[in-house]
């Protein structure tokens, strides 16, 4: 079986706006999402447990934002390829209702889901995509042969010409499948 791992946070809605919303009104200095050129861009302007806080917040309203376009094509051209969807996000446990909701009334098709602080552990030998904005991440997958694609991002274009395959849109990735690049 073929898997596919799918990331939420900025890849199949956005998460930036939002959280720099809930960011600067903890520090008026944080900078707009164009000028975070790094995955731990708010490190210098709060405690890691306030960011996490605006992070947790965004979460738990889930249902308060609205999907990209074209991510229910996506996922749904993703598993009539026959690929096994593993919708994976970085998030508390206790977040796993709330996106599985979200993930149903937007109809986002999925196989699987998996909410955790640790991706990698999802990367075994049937993976053979990702499509994730986290340079971490990538760079984990990369090394495993693992064929990456991400929405282009401030915070990952560091990555280019690493192999990964950047994008700019769901629009762009659902041309890959549809085109058979996926
Ligand atoms: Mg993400």
């Amino acid at each position: 079986m073929n898997k596919v791992i799918v990331d939420v946070d900025s890849t199949l809605f956005g998460f930036d706006v939002p959280l720099y919303k809930l960011l600067v009104q903890m520090n008026v200095n944080i900078p707009i999402p164009s000028n975070w050129h790094k995955w731990c861009f708010w490190e210098d302007y709060m405690e890691e447990s306030d960011f996490y806080k605006a992070v947790n917040s965004i979460h738990s309203n889930q249902l308060s934002y609205s999907p990209f376009s074209y991510a229910r094509e996506l996922l749904q051209s993703l598993h009539r390829k026959g690929l096994y969807v593993v919708i994976a996000s970085h998030r508390d446990n206790d977040q796993l209702g709330v996106l599985k909701k979200w993930l149903e009334i937007y109809d986002l098709y999925y196989d699987e889901i998996h909410v955790s602080h640790d991706k990698k552990i999802l990367f075994d030998e049937n993976v053979k995509y990702l499509i994730d904005d986290c340079p971490e991440t990538i760079t984990y997958a990369l090394e495993k042969g693992i064929k990456c694609i991400s929405i282009l991002y401030s915070w990952n274009k560091q990555l280019i010409g690493t192999g990964i395959v950047f994008k700019k849109n769901l629009k762009e990735i659902y041309n890959m499948v549809k085109t058979g690049e996926m």
